[in-house]
């Protein structure tokens, strides 16, 4: 039996301390021993002062947390306190006094009490024991119930073992669970020394995902792994100070050196003896890119890849924050387009969406680095100009873009020309706030496109006051026309040589409540701006095909058509449309166009053109001379009429030059077979002339001012009485 194993010896301190922990020997056992003679009462003193002095170290060892054995020189049980039996349990009925410690561990190898004897029983023991008489440092024992005992041995003077035991089960739960965490976390983890910060240990998340094999990674400092940027303060970050970069990125470096952004998360922990760092490094590098495409897209514009407004409001308050610091100047330019509405509409969103794009890349191509491009919506832009300290440099960007622009773009296999308007605020003369500079140069934009378009304008304050006035004008327009305040007057066009009225103009007029008759030449170019032409030129071919189609059968009517008509599309649509309705016969129609039609995109002018033509109706070239390359436009179109601008009339009297380019004219019209008209003939010598040379047509005050429908019948019957003028 395993207690046969076990000799009792006798021993000195076994016959001073019970066999029993915490139990020390009994005044009633020394009374049992045999009586002493007289002599030794000394010896009973010191006897009992040994047996007072044994009960308190008794008492003190009973009181150490950890359990305590002495064993003597032959590694028999002398001494061992409650703690030491309670954590060997399984073996405490084993321990007797001079019994030897190899013996019971015999007995419990033989029980099993021991896993990591298990298989190599002897050797586990033989090791046991040699390290019991040459203790160098602690270890650690398992036991078959699951626990894990620290032992620390010493030697005692005479050869014997004092040996303490600490139940350490808890503490390797906790390395077990702590190791547990570390390499089956999917984050990548590394523990590094403190002192030198090497790198001792990394989790297989860390070297799966930096490709670094773990022997490398061990001559590396964890500031090997970093980006040199982060360099400055990565002590604090791993001095456990990093809660002042709490949600900050740092750069980490791969195998591959390839390099990734990682949020570090970093703590203090002793591993063994060491002091070191244990850190986690997720890797945030989709994240970053998503919220960065995420704050893109918040910030820009999708089609163009420029600034949004939200974006360029932020950077321009950025910026003037700054400059209150640094005293530079900065300038907000607002662009806009002048025609891209019609572009839009008469080519579809796609082609104006390919010309918004490379427009973008023009505008962002005239800029330097600190400056910004802006898509503000539609085809409205702003470029704000950071170190704009000269007004030189301001208006030499302005220039640019406008010409840069100006360039012809194409799209579609087609030749688009735009032109550009731009309104430029300055900080400070201008503004200090972004809001203020962003409204100032809008309202010098409106000044630009006012101006005649193609230019640009800096802000001035009484701008706001006349901008105020125009767009009051808009807003009246569009009601004028909404509650039919519109008027379409007429004026007679009279054959110069049988002085016959031929036809009469359509010219529109607009009494305004406050402001009397507003001319067509300032309310036309308004309307062409803000998009109202369209539906106007549509309303007067209606109403006057209406109205012509009532008078005698040879008058013919003539009505202006506005380049912007054009650009909006479906003028065949319109046209046909106005005739079907009104029943007036195509060939007493004129449509008068002017050159500047035919100045931009010009292939798909001259189909419709020809198309509408090929319904009957007559095309006449109005304003003819006061464009720039007239001739070339007669060779383009095959134009039934030739409308000499009044300018080259009013000049017959002041000289040979008016009358010579009128010669000219007549002699092209000849030759070409096309109508010649001389538009406001005031004066009996003027008719003479044109009349003359061959004028086939006359228009002027000197025959009627343009009237009202309702005395068109008034207007022929006092012709015809004219004796020379009567209606065919
Ligand atoms: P336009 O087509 O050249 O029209 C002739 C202009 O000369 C008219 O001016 C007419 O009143 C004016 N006029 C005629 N005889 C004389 C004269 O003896 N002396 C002077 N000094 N002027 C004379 P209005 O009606 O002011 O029209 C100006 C321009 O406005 C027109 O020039 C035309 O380009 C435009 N316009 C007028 N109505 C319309 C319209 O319905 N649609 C479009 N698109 N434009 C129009
Ligand atoms: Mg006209
Ligand atoms: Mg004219």
């Amino acid at each position: 039996m395993a207690h046969e194993l076990l000799r009792k010896s006798p021993n000195s301190m076994a016959s001073v301390v019970s066999s029993k922990p915490s139990r020390l020997m009994t005044r009633r056992r020394l009374a049992a021993m045999p009586k002493l003679p007289k002599r030794d009462d000394e010896f009973m003193q010191r006897l009992e002062r040994a047996e007072a002095t044994n009960r308190q170290l008794r008492e003190a060892i009973d009181m150490l947390p950890q359990g305590v054995v002495v064993l003597d020189s032959e590694g028999r049980y002398v001494l061992w306190n409650q703690q030491y039996a309670d954590i060997y349990k399984k073996s405490a009925d084993l321990f007797e006094i001079g019994v030897r410690l190899e013996d019971t561990l015999r007995i419990g190898v033989a029980r099993g009490d021991y896993p990591e004897a298990r298989g190599r029983e002897e050797q586990w023991i033989a090791e046991r024991v040699r390290r019991l008489y040459q203790p160098k440092e602690r270890h650690e024992q398992w036991i078959s119930d699951g626990r894990c005992i620290l032992i620390d041995e010493r030697l005692t003077t005479d050869g014997g073992v004092v040996g303490l035991r600490v139940d350490i089960s808890e503490l390797k739960e906790r390395e077990a669970s702590f190791r547990m965490l570390f390499e089956a976390n999917p984050v990548p983890m590394f523990v590094a020394r403190r002192e030198d910060k090497v790198i001792l240990s990394a989790n297989r998340a860390a070297i799966r995902h930096y490709g670094f094999a773990l022997e490398d990674l061990r001559t590396k400092t964890l500031f090997d792994l970093h980006h040199p940027a982060d360099h400055q303060n990565l002590e604090s970050l791993y001095d456990g100070r990093a809660d002042q970069f709490a949600g900050q990125t740092w750069r980490h470096l791969k195998a591959d050196a390839t390099s990734i952004d990682v949020a570090i998360y970093a703590s203090s922990i002793t591993q063994g003896q060491t002091p070191a760092i244990l850190f986690a490094a997720i890797d945030i590098t989709e994240r970053k890119a998503a919220e960065a495409k995420v704050a893109y897209l918040a910030h820009h514009d999708a089609l163009t890849g420029l600034a949004n407004r939200v974006f360029l409001r932020k950077r321009l308050d950025e910026m003037l924050a700054s400059r209150k610091r640094s005293g530079a100047g900065v300038a907000v330019l607002c662009i806009d387009l002048d025609n891209f509405k019609i572009i839009n509409d008469s080519m579809g969103h796609a082609a104006g969406d390919s010309l918004l794009q490379q427009l973008s890349e023009r505008i962002q191509g005239t800029l330097r680095k600190d400056d910004i491009a802006a898509r503000l919506g539609g085809d409205e832009f702003a470029v704000v100009l950071a170190n704009a300290n000269h007004a030189v440099e301001v208006s030499s960007v302005a220039q640019r873009i406008i010409d840069v622009l100006r360039e012809p773009f194409r799209v579609d296999d087609q030749t688009i020309n735009v032109t550009t308007s731009v309104g430029i605020a300055l900080c400070p003369s201008d503004g200090e706030e972004a809001e203020v500079l962003l409204k100032n140069a809008d309202l010098a934009l409106y000044q630009a496109k006012g101006d005649g378009k193609g230019c640009y304008r800096y802000f001035e304050a009484e701008m706001n006051v006349r901008v105020q006035a125009r767009r009051k004008i808009e807003a009246d327009l569009h009601q004028a026309f909404l509650n039919g305040g519109l008027e379409i007057h007429y004026q007679p066009l009279v054959s110069l040589s049988s002085r016959e009225v031929s036809g009469f103009e359509a010219l529109l007029r607009w009494p305004h409540p406050e402001r009397g008759y507003i001319p067509p030449s300032e309310f036309i170019p308004i309307a062409e701006e803000c998009g109202l032409i369209g539906s106007i030129t549509d309303f007067v071919l209606q109403r006057a095909c209406h109205d012509a189609a009532r008078w005698p059968k040879k008058a013919r009517l003539a009505v202006n058509m506005s380049p912007q008509r054009f650009r909006i599309g479906n003028v065949f649509n319109a046209v046909s449309d106005a005739l079907r309705s009104s029943g007036l016969e195509p060939s007493r129609l004129e449509l008068e166009i002017t050159e500047a039609l035919l100045l931009e995109n010009s292939e798909s002018v001259l189909t419709i053109l020809h198309a509408i033509r090929s319904l009957g109706v007559r095309i006449s070239m109005d304003d003819f001379g006061t464009g720039y390359s007239s001739l070339s436009y007669l060779r383009m179109f095959p134009f039934d009429k030739i409308k000499i601008d009044g300018s080259f009339v009013r000049g017959i009297g002041f000289g040979n030059e008016s009358q010579a380019i009128i010669r000219a004219i007549m002699g092209l019209g000849s030759s070409l077979g096309m109508t010649i008209t001389a538009e406001g003939i005031e004066t009996e010598s003027e008719q003479e002339f044109l009349r003359a040379v061959g004028c086939d047509e006359g228009q002027g005050f000197l025959y009627s001012k343009a009237r009202p429908v309702t005395e068109v019948p008034e207007l022929l019957d006092m012709l015809n009485q004219q004796s020379q003028f009567r209606l065919v």
